[in-house]
């Protein structure tokens, strides 16, 4: 039995979007727990699941110490019955017997290999599982048709699976931001995504690029991705149009943003040049000897966007995250406030109309909630 303090009932409030969520988590075996049954239902298209279990989890990261009894839980938001039941079998017993089999289930093994092919969704995965294709050997056997993106993939797969350091992030900083200002002087280039949230290590580097003068970057991706494809550094790429007339979470916005391109999501190759560049050491294998026949170079997922700077706080506070942070915001915006939040703008229903911004601590302010800085959006 714990002290007075250690059972005294945790507080915290309801959306992601009002709590402060650092790096710092001080119920990772729980959170864990929560995030692959999240991972799980995501995996098998229960999306609704997978977003109760993925707040159950924000809502333990959020805790100050670990939890040491589940009458510490009574009165959070998120946590329904299943998390409940999940959280009380790893303090009871150290594991969750559902958590451990789920591991151990075939099915969730195979989803895992075969949608860590860049290109390769659940559904994909799940067409594949169902004509007997478990792992990237019987996918190379059967070979059914794969597109361009999971071709790619395929062939970058154990790079690709390989978390990305902060230093290699900023080694392609060095060259996005290079390939920027000489394809558009002025431009500017940010470092968005879970780099920008502090976190050490990411599954891919997303940067945001804009230009001060409103209309100057239309234009600017395609020039930007033939200026990299030129010099070698893009193994794959996909440049898609703003998909903003035809998204749903927003009402539509006027016709000139049409033919901006605004996303591209790519396969930079990272030379060791480039990693030197920034003076950091080469990888070594752990036992700190170079692995044999060691290519000089390695695969990294990079996304870029591209914003008008009218849309450059949207953007900015879109691409930050987390995921559940970003939905939060939306849910948030749209519930309490009968607001709608994208990436590109925010509106005010009641009003009818757009309300602008030019800085993050701007939109945090129409939403009437406190701002939260970009190190403490980790939900
Ligand atoms: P990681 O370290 O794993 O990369 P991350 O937080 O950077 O973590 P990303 O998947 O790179 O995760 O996404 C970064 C941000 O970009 C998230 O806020 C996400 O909502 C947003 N995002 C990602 N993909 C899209 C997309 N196709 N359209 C709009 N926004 C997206
Ligand atoms: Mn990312
Ligand atoms: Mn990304």
């Amino acid at each position: 039995q714990g002290n007075e303090a250690e059972v005294a009932a945790f507080s915290v409030p309801s959306y992601a979007c009002q709590r402060r969520t650092t790096l710092e988590n001080h119920n990772t075996v729980l959170t864990d727990a929560l995030s692959l049954l999240a991972e799980n239902a995501e995996l098998s298209e229960e999306d609704g699941r997978g977003v109760a279990f993925r707040r159950a989890a924000a809502v333990l990261k959020a805790l100050p110490k670990p939890v040491a009894s589940m009458t510490q839980l009574r009165g959070l938001p998120c946590l329904g019955e299943h998390s409940l039941r999940v959280i009380k079998d790893i303090l009871e017993n150290g594991a969750s017997s559902e958590v451990e089999s789920t591991k151990q289930s075939e099915r969730y093994k195979a989803l895992k290999v075969l949608t860590g092919i860049f290109g390769v969704g659940a559904r994909t995965a799940d067409r594949w599982i169902r004509d007997g294709i478990h792992n990237l050997r019987q996918l190379q056997d059967s070979g059914p048709t794969l597109n361009r993106a999971q071709q790619a993939g395929l062939e970058h797969y154990d790079d690709l699976n390989q978390p990305v350091s902060k230093s290699d992030a900023d080694a392609i900083g060095e060259v996005v931001e290079k390939a920027v200002v000489s394809v558009l002087p002025g431009a500017h280039m940010t470092l968005i995504g879970g780099f920008r949230r502090g976190k050490l290590t990411g599954h891919d580097v997303d940067f945001l690029i804009t230009h001060p003068e409103e209309g100057r970057e239309v234009g600017l991706m395609p020039k930007l991705v033939s200026w990299l494809e030129s010099q070698g550094f893009l193994l794959y790429q996909k440049t898609t149009r703003n998909s903003y007339l035809e998204s749903k979470d927003g009402p539509a916005r006027p016709a000139s943003n049409m033919d901006r391109f605004e996303r591209c999501f790519s396969i930079f190759k990272l030379t060791k040049e480039e990693k030197r560049g920034t003076k950091h050491p080469e990888t070594l294998t752990e036992n700190g000897t170079k692995p044999a026949g060691h290519k000089p170079w390695r695969a990294v997922r990079v996304d870029l966007v591209v914003s008008p700077i009218s849309q450059f706080a949207f953007a900015l506070l879109g691409w930050t995250g987390s995921k559940l942070f970003e939905r939060e915001l939306r849910r948030w915006a749209g519930h309490e406030k009968s607001m709608s939040l994208s990436s590109h703008a925010l509106y005010d229903n009641r009003q009818s109309k757009y309300l602008r911004a030019t800085s993050e601590e701007e939109i945090f302010a129409h939403l009437g909630l406190e701002f939260v800085p970009p190190s403490e959006r980790n939900a």
